[in-house]
């Protein structure tokens, strides 16, 4: 599915904590190995019992969105096709307290609103450096 990320943005380095959730194609958090805590975005340590040992916690990608913000300036260049946009933060069904930007695709920005239902897509992209897919989680909304 195409985004509003423009061709050439800088993509993130891949590793060990943020693997499953760039590269798995669904909507996956952190979660740590010895206290089930769940953590996003995802660190090297656990927030809660400083545990340095996670797995990967694939959620419905389903949720609400928490908050957003409506950008009108495009502050890099390559974004001037893309004002107005929202940048949403999404509290998950299955992880309330762990919530996700994204933007969402299917509306404009002034037919937003916060509690409003949403659904994770993906932006697919191949780091031209690694040959690896990447998948970004975007944001549709369902009602
Ligand atoms: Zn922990």
């Amino acid at each position: 599915m195409a985004g509003l990320m423009p061709e050439g943005w800088a993509l993130p380095a891949v590793d060990q904590f943020n693997g499953p959730f760039f590269t798995s194609g669904k909507l996956t958090l952190q979660q740590c190995a010895a206290c089930e805590t769940v953590q996003h975005p995802p660190e090297e340590v656990c927030h809660v019992c400083l545990g340095m040992e996670f797995k990967a916690r694939e959620t419905s990608g389903f949720g609400v969105i928490y908050s957003f913000v409506v950008v009108h300036h495009p502050v890099a260049p390559s974004l001037k096709d893309t004002v107005p946009y929202a940048v949403v933060l999404v509290s998950l069904d299955d992880e309330p307290s762990a919530r996700v930007l994204g933007n969402v695709l299917n509306r404009p920005p002034g037919e937003l609103a916060i509690g409003q239902r949403v659904r994770a897509v993906f932006e697919q992209i191949v780091d031209p450096e690694t040959g690896e897919t990447l998948y970004f989680p975007e944001w549709e909304t369902i009602d």
